[in-house]
């Protein structure tokens, strides 16, 4: 069964201004902030505003202007910092094998080095 969302998890929090976060981006959709424990010499993270716990749910229960919102919003946090060129990735963790550690949606944005074959 898929879990409920929880309105306690911090990037709850963060959407509603209760504990601070480095943003780089902020539109209707989406809200773009450093990640807190850099796994790149960039490292954002990119999480819609509505309140879902997985790409999973997002996929399953977001409106089409959330989601068109959302995908746009991320490739324009990657364009707006420069890492179109040369490159970036892209990684969602879903679930408990996927390792995912805060129960809302987030895409992480890496780039700033050769990030190397992807690891799975
Ligand atoms: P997950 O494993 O759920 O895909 O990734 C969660 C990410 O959120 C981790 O990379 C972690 O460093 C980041 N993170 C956790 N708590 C905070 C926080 O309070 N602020 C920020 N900016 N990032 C956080």
């Amino acid at each position: 069964a898929a879990r409920p969302y929880d309105p306690d998890n911090i990037f709850a929090k963060i959407l509603r201004g209760e504990i601070p976060s480095n943003k780089v981006y902020e539109d209707a959709h989406a809200l773009a902030f450093h990640d807190i424990n850099p796994q790149a010499p960039r490292h954002i993270l990119v999480i819609p505003k509505g309140a879902y716990v997985s790409w999973d749910d997002f996929a399953a229960k977001g409106s089409d202007a959330e989601i068109a919102g959302f995908v746009r919003a991320v490739g324009q946090v990657a364009r707006d910092a420069g890492m179109v060129e040369p490159g970036y990735r892209l990684l969602a963790n879903i679930g408990q094998d996927a390792h995912q550690e805060v129960p809302h949606l987030h895409v992480h944005i890496f780039a700033g080095r050769p990030l190397g074959p992807m690891l799975v």
